[in-house]
């Protein structure tokens, strides 16, 4: 596996390249959702190349971007037992420079849900995953449905910019009592845990009311916090895959987020449906 600490050693290294690339973008501290990622690139492409870079510009202000969990050994062992080909891992000073053209999210979709509680956290990821794309020039680069607005507005992206990648939406990967994976998990203690499987829970039961045939949004909602009553709870709603509010549920086109704090730490989950 090569490690490629600057974008001329990642720009080189690509160039060398003939086959079809995948590209997976990650912020570190690796576990199954990312690795069921990565193994989908390896799957699908000839070779893989997983980036691991912990933005500054898609944390808030009042965010602690120097407290993001930094598993640099482990994720290397991770990166090197999977067998992928190049692990990008450059410095900030590699990424950003003093003066430069910003990309902004679009407006409506990026200050809804995430955006509403992080203005400006989707002007950050998009700047990255630009750059990241034009660096790696990936044939495929791999999403997690985890993170659903942000992979809509990197979908948006790619469209809007002509960039020439196909974005592959990968399914989220839980612990096994329906928790959804997340670096920050490990910030949760034994009794935090507990508390956020609430979170797979109120998505649970929505499905259980649409499957048992009811479609209004709001009656939905109105279970989902029942549910979640017992916590510090930022959002629930549901939408279609335009990130457009409805109504009624449109069966195969709509999606159900969920995003609460537990304590200092964030958590969301969603469902499509
Ligand atoms: P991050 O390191 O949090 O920036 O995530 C890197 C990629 O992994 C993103 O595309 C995420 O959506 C994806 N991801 C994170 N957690 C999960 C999960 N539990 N299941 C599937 N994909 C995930």
């Amino acid at each position: 596996m090569k490690i490629l600490k600057t974008t001329k050693e990642l720009i080189d290294y690509r160039k060398s390249l003939t086959c079809s690339i995948g590209f997976i973008p990650t912020m570190g501290a690796l576990h199954q959702g990312h690795i069921s990622l990565i193994r989908k690139s390896i799957e699908e492409n000839d070779s893989s190349i997983v980036s691991i870079f912990v933005n500054p510009t898609q944390f808030l202000v009042k965010e602690d971007f120097s407290k993001y969990p930094n598993r640099y050994e482990a994720d290397l062992r991770i990166c090197k037992l999977i067998g992928i080909d190049a692990l990008f891992i450059p410095n900030i000073d590699e990424i950003y420079f003093a003066n430069e053209p910003n990309i902004v999210a679009p407006m409506r979709q990026s200050y809804m849900l995430e955006g509403y509680q992080r203005p400006k956290h989707f002007d950050g990821v998009l700047r990255v995953i630009l750059k990241l794309l034009n660096l790696t020039k990936p044939t495929k680069s791999y999403f997690g449905k985890k993170d659903a607005q942000q992979l809509f507005l990197i979908q948006n992206m790619v469209k809007t910019l002509f960039l020439e990648t196909a974005i592959v939406p990968c399914e989220i990967i839980r612990d096994e009592n329906g928790l959804a994976l997340s670096s920050r998990n490990i910030y949760l203690n034994e009794k935090e845990k507990i508390k956020a499987l609430n979170l797979s829970k109120s998505l649970k039961v929505a499905s259980r009311e649409i499957m048992s045939g009811e479609l209004h949004v709001e009656k939905i909602k109105k279970r989902m916090r029942e549910v979640l009553k017992n916590l510090d709870v930022e959002y629930v709603e549901i939408i279609d895959r335009k990130f457009c509010k409805i109504e009624k549920i449109d069966l195969k086109n709509s999606i159900i987020l969920v995003a609460v704090k537990i304590g200092k730490i964030r958590l969301i989950d969603n469902m499509w449906i």
